[in-house]
């Protein structure tokens, strides 16, 4: 049984690894991915207010030695789910099983005045270039905004303003500054009311404006000002953005999508497709877009693959997932939350302590060992 895994992000190297370390040479994998390493979202954040250096945080996939596991890096230019048979630069590549994992691409062009007037950190090459804005940066109003929905990492922009609150009180540069949040959501997660209420006091002690239930529309590049959606405005002296989110254009001309996003069966992430599965951000699946809700679906995917060689039982997709949340200065909470489709979705909160700093640590170092088999200090 071919497997062809599209994207090596967490959901592709979750699943490769699964595949591999149970079924050892037996295994037949191709891993296809036009970067040429990976690194996690958080590390974005953490080399962006300068904890660590772009180097440090970009893990290479040519270090991706493993039984049964062909890794090719080469951009897939078009996919075919009925035969599935994918054409790329490096040439045609087709499975007995297909499994997109392609991820959310960011459209900063999207937005109006972004790219012009505006800094965008969701990005690898955004979040390392806003790492020089913000060292040259003299103080002054800081909006963090987020453009549309579904975004990445739901806690992301939470932890920017925290993140960004300290960079500035170190450099002394705090009293000069405002800092200004604009979210879509009610409440910073709302899944966890206590994880939200931590938030919005952390932002009330260090004087972090929230504005809830709107979405920054554009930005008035010689006014500089951020319009939102509720057509207020709010003058910048720095922006930092939260771009549209899309599928790839390759999985959109592939005729996969519903609504924007590959719909799947909530419980085993198959696609309308035989044998073709999604996992992680590409899907509609119902989770939030985060790499831990991917990772668990990619486990699910492997498991089922295990057991049609008969070596498993198989497994349904549970919807959990553990967020770390940043509250800067060493502090890191934890959310443990669980969607599942026609139930609210509740979650866990653990307070911000220096022992889930280390949590968080172990979070990637653990990874880094399994999908990489060498030693990361995340910290
Ligand atoms: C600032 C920030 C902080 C975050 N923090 C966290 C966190 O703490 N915890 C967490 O769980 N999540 C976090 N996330 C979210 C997380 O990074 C993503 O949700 C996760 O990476 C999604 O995994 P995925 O496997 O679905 O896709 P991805 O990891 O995005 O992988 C998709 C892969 O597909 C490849 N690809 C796309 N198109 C093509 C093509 N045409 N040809 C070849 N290859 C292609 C890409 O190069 C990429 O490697 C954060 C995100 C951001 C932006």
């Amino acid at each position: 049984m071919r497997v062809l895994v599209l994207g090596a992000g967490f959901g592709g190297l979750e699943l490769i690894t699964r595949l591999s370390a149970e079924l050892g040479d037996d295994a037949d994998i191709v891993l296809i991915d036009k970067a040429d390493g990976f690194v996690f979202g958080f590390s974005k954040l953490d080399v962006m207010f300068g904890r660590t250096v772009p180097g440090a945080v970009r893990h290479l996939y040519r270090d991706l030695v493993k039984p049964g596991v062909r890794f090719v890096q080469s951009t897939i230019r078009s996919i075919d789910p009925v035969r599935r048979r994918v054409e790329t630069d490096a040439g045609p590549f087709q499975g007995d099983v297909l499994v997109v994992a392609l991820g959310a691409d960011l459209d900063p062009a999207a937005t109006p005045g972004l790219v012009a007037a505006g800094r965008e950190f969701y990005t690898v090459d955004g979040a390392f270039a806003a790492r020089d804005v913000l060292s040259s940066f003299a103080g002054g109003r800081v909006v963090i905004g987020v453009t549309s929905t579904p975004f990445k990492c739901p806690p992301a922009p939470s932890e920017t303003a925290l993140m960004l609150h300290d960079f500035l009180v170190d450099r002394g540069l705090r009293g000069a500054s405002e800092i200004s949040l604009v979210m879509p959501l009610g409440a910073p997660i709302p899944p966890s009311p206590a994880a939200s209420a931590a938030l919005l006091a952390a932002f009330a002690e260090r004087g972090i404006t929230w504005h809830p239930e709107t979405l920054v529309r554009g930005l008035d590049a010689e006014r500089r000002v951020a319009v939102l959606a509720d057509g207020q405005e709010m003058p910048f002296d720095l922006f930092l953005g939260v771009p549209v989110h899309r599928v790839p254009e390759v999985v959109a001309e592939s005729g996969m999508c519903v609504d924007g996003w590959i719909p799947v069966d909530p419980l085993t992430l198959e696609t309308a497709y035989q044998d073709v599965y999604a996992v992680g951000d590409v899907t509609s699946v119902g989770t939030p877009k985060a790499g831990v809700f991917s990772e668990r679906q990619a486990s699910v995917v492997a498991d089922q693959l295990i057991a049609r060689l008969g070596r498993g039982a198989g497994a349904a997709y549970d919807g959990k997932g553990i967020c770390y949340i940043e509250f800067g200065r060493d502090r890191v909470a934890r959310v443990e939350v669980t969607f599942l489709a026609g139930q609210r979705p509740n979650g866990q909160f653990d307070e911000p302590s220096g022992r889930l700093l280390a949590d968080k640590a172990e979070f990637g170092t653990s990874r880094v060992r399994r999908w990489f088999n060498r030693d990361w200090r995340s910290y």
